[in-house]
């Protein structure tokens, strides 16, 4: 049994431009915490506090709050003594009260995703305390109603009971502003925010029958429990499955002393970023609110100031404010507080030369007093991802291979999204302009509630403004558009994380979630409309709009090449198609490592033949079939070896079982025994008759092959005559001819010696040759296990991963859907098998196949055609294993080419 470990440190203080922790220990600190105490070392105002580290939460999992309370108790007691002492002020006491945010951090940014409570340590008595000493009543009461709102929400779970609910807290407030006919929470009266505290406090009471905690001490350890118990919220939980991030890894509890922006108008908040997180420009901006706590900017509740002067007048154009107006009601903090601006600027240039990356920061102003409350490396859309990596590199703050390293290779997949096409835009009914809040593409149908957002196949999630809540609504959504809150919104932050198309506080729109409406100068749109988004201008748009595809170009293309100068594992694509081949070669394929010939047999004029093929009963009748097939495949393999001219084209003989191939309705069956002039019975018995238990584990592979062995000598006709016909016209065709399923070695050579003496036969009644290999897929493990024997004859090997994980984990891939979430929820699995490589098992198999392979043959060409080769970790596995390639979908080209390129530099070191 696993027990407390009493000696080590548990809290780890920051604060008067010392610390006990630094940047390098986020894994316990948090990212939020690690940061925190770095900024303090290297001397950026931040106001002090400490970190409970993330192991505690850890802790708290197994052995429960008391326990965890008990043994952190001492720690936490002396680091609050030690910000009482920087601050000259005392936690609890009811004249010169200390109070402080309790924030939660895990290891990785995830914004929103778990919960912060600020001013705690305020109660009827030391919020007069406050007021005195603050010689400021209103912004005292303030704050007090702003903690018990937060606290309220965060530990007793004061939430909106349903969906079309408001929050409660929310609820009253809206009703006393109707009252007092106001509209701004500035323009509560000091009796007003009194009388919300006393209100909020019995809403308290009334929804969980406990008075609202008055001791500062409870109210402490309260905030702690809640923000570990955040880890392990719906939201969290989606969000980390979303990321991959285990659950192991717990979060960190930081509590800060508080520092005030809601103290008059020479105080404030903000958030801003040292470059465009949307695009990557090298453009300073950010958004702030003038007396304002923290949550207020991002919340989107009031319209944000843009803290550069270009910024605001960038915003004033895509919001149609004119200029007298923003500088009368929405100045820059440039223009506003001139002094404060430029220390921020100075802050911003010096945190992101200090972390070498793109910062995201918050800041809050207390009456003319500056204070950095947190950095981070900035979330950003894909485009930016890239284009920043090759402007810090061309700057000369990174070297190449911190550029390629930079590059989360998933991200890419965004830049390889179809476009608006410009001609389309051109007509396009513009019906509001929103903010560019991330860039990209949307078309659907509008739903209003995330919950719905898989109502239709494609939707666009209109909102007034969105919360943590609406997480996976927001992730299945083609596209988000808010009606509030500007660029750094929470819808605008996580959209360009998601890298999703968003538009955010479009003004212009009046939603009512009541009546499912959105309403734009009179004319009304409803639940299941289509509109487009265009998240590169703002443009909210009537209707679909065409789309194009994208190109490999600029800074995109620039960082690609570069990947080529460090990657030794090459890249080829899966394509069954010359349209496919040619797509995937544009985005630097260089071959194609798996062609599978079955798909051609389903267009409409093949299936017939096809049919025939399988219903016959003699040789004859079978290869009377394949010939009309022959000259179709042929011309398939032409059109696809001349698309890879000059690079090497594994093509795979057929590989699914019959049956797949046979009509199952009635109607096409009769059609069909009449096109074959046999009876409707004779065609559905033969159908009876292919049906199989185990289709996956049946008459399908080289077992056909071996059963037909015409197939096999067609396929290998149709393949050698192909790149004979293109050799007469000047074109290099390099055919790699793949025989799947192999179980044994003597199903190899049955297949190699009839493809060879087609070949042969060819190469006579044409009088010419071609050079071509004859490989095989290792799919099955006893393939693995006797790869040895195997290498002996084939000339290549490619592991089929999809084929040796069903088999190899005894789960078949077309049933999996049934249990497999069920594994990866329950923690029986960590990740989908099917799509991450499972290197501790399957990879075993394909590590063992591949020495064998070569301990008879030291030059074995090895490759991986399964749908892993386009997953990064299972290609950095498969370069470590020493695979001469991956093979990978055309869109996932680009994806796997850093990936290669990433694990060769990690290896080098
Ligand atoms: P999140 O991770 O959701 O951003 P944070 O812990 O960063 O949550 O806090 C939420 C907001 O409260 C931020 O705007 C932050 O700057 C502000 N905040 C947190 N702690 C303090 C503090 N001690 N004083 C003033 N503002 C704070
Ligand atoms: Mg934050
Ligand atoms: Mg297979």
């Amino acid at each position: 049994m696993e027990t407390i470990q009493d000696v080590k440190t548990r809290v780890y203080k920051f604060g008067n431009k010392t610390a006990d922790g630094n940047s390098k220990m986020k894994n316990l600190l948090g990212g939020k915490g690690a940061n925190l105490a770095e900024m303090g070392l290297i001397g950026i105002p931040v106001p002090p506090g400490f970190t409970i580290t993330t192991e505690v939460c850890t802790e708290y999992n197994k052995f429960g709050q008391d326990a965890v309370v008990e043994m952190i108790t001492k720690e936490v007691e002396d680091a609050i003594e030690n910000i009482e002492s920087i601050m000259g002020s005392k936690f609890g006491d009811k004249e010169n009260p200390l109070l402080v945010s309790v924030r939660s951090g895990a290891r990785v940014s995830m914004p929103g995703m778990m919960d912060t409570v600020l001013n705690l340590g305020l109660n009827d008595e030391v919020v007069v305390g406050l007021a005195e000493k603050s010689g400021n009543e209103r912004f005292a009461w303030d704050s007090y109603r702003r903690f018990i709102q937060m606290y309220g929400d965060v530990v007793l779970g004061m939430k909106p009971e349903s969906k079309e609910d408001i929050d409660p807290f929310e609820e009253i407030m809206e009703a006393l502003k109707h009252k007092r006919q106001i509209e701004l929470d500035t323009q509560f009266t000091i009796q007003d925010l009194k009388d919300l505290c006393y209100d909020f406090k019995d809403a308290v009471k009334k929804r969980t029958g406990h008075d609202f905690p008055t001791n500062p001490w409870d109210q402490l350890w309260g905030a702690v429990i809640a923000v570990f118990n955040s880890w392990n919220s719906g939201r969290a939980i989606y969000y980390r499955n979303m990321n991959g991030y285990p659950s192991e890894w717990g979060t960190a509890v930081n509590v800060q002393a508080m520092v005030y922006g809601n103290m008059g108008d020479n105080s404030g908040t903000g958030v801003c970023f040292t470059r465009d997180a949307g695009t990557g420009e090298n453009l300073f901006n950010g958004e702030y609110l003038i007396n304002a706590q923290g949550e207020d900017v991002v919340a989107g509740t009031r319209t944000p100031q843009q803290i550069t002067k270009i910024g605001s007048l960038r915003w004033a154009e895509l919001a149609k404010v004119d200029e007298a107006e923003r500088a009368a009601l929405y100045p820059s903090l440039e223009e506003l507080m001139p002094e404060i601006y430029k220390e921020l600027n100075d802050y911003q240039q010096k945190l992101e030369n200090h972390y070498k990356d793109m910062q995201d920061m918050e800041f809050t102003m207390q009456d003319g007093k500056l204070w950095i409350l947190q950095t981070r490396n900035g979330k950003r859309t894909g485009a930016a991802m890239v284009k920043i990596a090759i402007d810090k590199l061309k700057e000369g703050s990174i070297t190449e291979k911190e550029a390629l390293l930079r590059i989360e290779p998933n991200k890419l997949d965004e830049l390889l999204h179809p476009i608006f096409d410009p001609k389309a835009l051109s007509t396009a009914n513009v019906i509001a302009q929103g903010l560019p809040a991330s860039p990209g593409a949307a078309t659907g149908q509008i739903v209003f509630f995330a919950d719905e957002a898989s109502k239709f196949k494609a939707s666009i999630l209109v909102r007034i403004e969105t919360s943590p809540e609406d997480l996976e609504g927001m992730n299945i959504a083609k596209g988000i558009l808010t009606a509030r809150g500007g660029m750094t919104s929470h819808a605008a932050v996580v959209a360009r994380g998601m890298g999703k198309c968003c538009v955010s506080g479009a003004g212009a729109l009046k939603i009512n979630y009541k009546n499912r409406t959105l309403t734009v100068d009179g004319h009304e749109y409803h639940e299941g409309d289509w509109i487009s988004l265009n998240g590169s201008t703002g443009n909210i748009i009537e209707g679909k709009v065409a789309t194009i595809e994208p190109e490999l170009s600029g800074e995109f293309a620039e960082i690609m090449e570069l990947s080529d100068k460090y990657a030794t594992m090459a890249v080829r694509t899966n394509a069954d198609s010359p349209k496919d081949a040619k797509i995937a070669r544009s985005f630097g394929a260089q071959g194609i490592g798996l062609t599978r010939t079955e798909h051609m047999f389903f267009e409409v004029d093949r299936i017939k033949a096809m049919r025939e093929m399988i219903l016959s009963d003699t040789v004859k009748g079978r290869k009377q079939a394949l010939d009309q097939l022959l000259p179709m495949q042929r011309d398939d393999f032409e059109g696809i070896f001349e698309a890879m001219a000059g690079l090497p084209v594994t093509v795979r003989l057929l590989d699914p079982p019959l049956h797949e191939f046979v009509p199952h309705a009635l109607a096409q069956q009769k059609e069909l025994a009449e096109e074959m002039h046999i009876s409707l019975e004779a065609v559905k018995s033969k159908i009876v008759e292919l049906e199989e238990f185990n289709p996956m584990l049946g008459h399908r592979g080289c077992r056909l092959g071996i059963t037909y062995p015409e197939i096999t000598e067609m396929q290998a006709r149709a393949i050698i005559e192909a790149a004979l016909n293109l050799k007469a016209r000047g074109i290099e065709a390099k055919p790699e001819i793949m025989v799947p399923l192999i179980g044994t070695i003597a199903e190899f050579e049955s297949q190699e010696g009839i493809i060879r003496a087609t070949a042969q036969k060819v190469f006579e009644e044409r009088n010419d040759t071609i050079e071509f290999l004859v490989g095989t897929m290792i799919e099955i493990p006893r393939a693995a296990l006797t790869a040895n024997l195997i290498a002996e004859k084939a000339d290549f090997f490619s592991f089929g991963t999809n084929d040796l994980t069903q088999m190899a984990f005894g789960y078949s891939r077309d049933d999996a859907g049934k249990f497999l979430p069920i594994y990866i929820e329950k923690g029986i699995l960590k990740v989908d098998p099917f799509e991450v490589l499972d290197q501790e098992g399957v990879g075993q198999l394909v590590q063992m196949g591949t020495e064998k392979g070569r301990s008879v043959k030291p030059n074995l060409k090895v490759g991986i055609c399964g749908e892993h080769g386009g997953e990064p970790n299972s290609v950095e596995f498969c370069f470590n294993t020493g695979l001469n390639y991956v093979s990978c979908s055309p869109y996932r080209v680009p994806i796997a080419r850093i990936a290669s390129a990433q694990a060769a530099i990690k290896k080098q070191g």
